[in-house]
């Protein structure tokens, strides 16, 4: 049983990434003691979980009063770009120093009286008659709170064990992003890249996923690849490359980077998300949040805002169930988070894991089709498809995909766990 003299808090949060920094902002603005707890040293930080790059979220820089500090470029448009073809949208967008970013929100949380502790590893829940009361950290290390939350990404070592996380091994996307400079960004028979976002189907530069070039100013740009370890991935890769070959050889072949080169102090960012839908969000005491669920977006990979936003609705969450003279943190009072969660976070989450699933099912002439579609259809198409509407994404169909759509269908029927599974088609 705990005692007085425990280290109690009402809400402790591991993880200070997008997820775990803003809730503990928002909870401690309401005037909650919180506390979070970091794995990495904050000499430093952050150092393997530095790992993002940019958005189409300028609603996430005013909601959440981003500084312009933390931003490298704001871009301008949007391009989508085909083995042999591309299309480009007017589209507002940031392009994050990741790092500057999870400091800002660190110090923005202590600013609200939030607790940060650095180099607090936590390893797994405490129970009391099957609930969580607290966490265990750094080995032996113990604390405690009426409610606690898992943000700690993928590794989500809470939810695991309470059986809230249901991330699975076949839906985990992998990437890696380099900082590149003296890049050609309006090279000939290319769209121009200034200051733009810039998003690449071709299963021969990223199998079972796609690649990217974000400018961040000058001839500098964010170069990422990411794809999915399925059998998609599997019959379009090279036996034996492993995402790094990717992305080199990806640098080596495209004209733009032939004067190309990665700084020495420039960035190597790496991680993981996995592309699916949840499965619980909580139980009693407990929330999981961020990238921990996952809340990512499927379709380009946005995660911070989503993060941020999961953060935020796990805070409203939070102060319903200790705002009244007697706490009530019981998973029914709780629950209020997966509701909001699912109207506010991640509307429209099956239909985008299913518009992702179709993207990478396609083959490449297909991606040359859909940029031709997308330049002739009118340009609320994109968005609306962008967005889950079924409509637009019906519009953006051909005769010609009938296998295609029959595939996924096959795919999903098989899905032995009898769960929506976005992979489910692709194995
Ligand atoms: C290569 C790459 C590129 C990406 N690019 C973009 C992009 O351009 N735009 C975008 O929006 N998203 C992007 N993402 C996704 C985005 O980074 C994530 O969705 C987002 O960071 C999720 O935030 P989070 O707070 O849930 O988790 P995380 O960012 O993973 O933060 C988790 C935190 O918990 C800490 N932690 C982990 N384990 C423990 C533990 N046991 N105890 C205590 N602390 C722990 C970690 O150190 C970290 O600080 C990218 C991801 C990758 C891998």
């Amino acid at each position: 049983m705990t005692t007085p003299d425990d280290d109690r808090h009402d809400v402790v949060i591991a993880g200070a990434g997008p997820a775990g920094g803003q809730c503990a902002r928002d909870i401690a603005a309401r005037g909650y003691d919180v506390v979070v707890l970091e794995a990495e040293q904050e000499d430093g930080f952050p150092g393997p979980s530095n790992k993002s790059t940019a958005g189409t979220f300028h609603s996430m820089m005013s909601a959440f009063q981003v500084p312009d500090t933390v931003v490298q470029n704001y871009t301008d448009n949007v391009v989508l770009e085909s083995p042999n073809s591309f299309y480009n949208r007017d589209h507002a967008g940031a392009v994050l120093d990741f790092a500057a970013f999870k400091r800002w929100l660190v110090d923005a949380a202590r600013e609200e009286g939030a607790e940060v502790r650095f180099g607090a590893r936590v390893s797994k829940p405490i129970l009391e008659n099957g609930e969580i009361v607290g966490v265990r950290y750094n080995g032996d290390e113990e604390i405690y709170g009426d409610i606690v939350v898992d943000a700690t990404g993928p590794s989500a070592p809470l939810a695991k064990e309470l059986d809230v996380s249901n991330l699975h091994r076949e839906t985990q996307a992998i990437g890696i992003d380099y900082e590149v400079e003296g890049i050609d960004l309006d090279h000939r028979g290319y769209a121009d890249l200034t200051d733009s976002m810039m998003l690449r189907l071709d299963h021969d530069i990223a199998p079972g996923g796609y690649s990217w070039i974000f400018h961040t100013g000058g001839d500098t740009a964010k170069v990422g690849v990411c794809y999915i370890q399925n059998d998609r991935h599997r019959e379009q890769a090279v036996d034996g490359m492993r995402i790094d070959d990717y992305m080199d050889r990806w640098l080596d072949d495209d004209p733009r980077f032939e004067d190309a080169y990665r700084p020495d102090d420039g960035n190597v960012l790496r991680g993981s998300a996995h592309i699916q839908m949840p499965g619980e969000l909580h139980t009693d005491n407990f929330m999981a949040i961020g990238d921990t669920v996952p809340s990512i977006d499927p379709l380009w990979g946005e995660g911070i805002h989503k993060g941020m936003k999961s953060g935020r609705v796990a805070a409203v969450a939070a102060d319903y169930c200790l705002a009244g003279s007697t706490p009530d943190t019981s998973a029914e009072n709780i629950g209020v988070y997966d509701q909001l969660w699912h109207n506010e976070v991640a509307p429209n989450m099956h239909s985008r894991l299913m518009l992702t699933e179709l993207l990478y099912l396609a083959r490449n002439e297909r991606y040359d089709t859909l940029m031709n579609d997308l330049r002739r259809a009118d340009g609320d198409v994109l968005a609306g498809a962008n967005k889950g509407g079924k409509l637009d994404m019906a519009k953006l169909l051909h005769l010609s995909d009938v296998p295609l759509v029959a595939k996924w269908l096959k795919g999903r029927l098989k899905d032995p766990s009898g769960r929506w599974n976005p992979m489910a088609g692709l194995r």
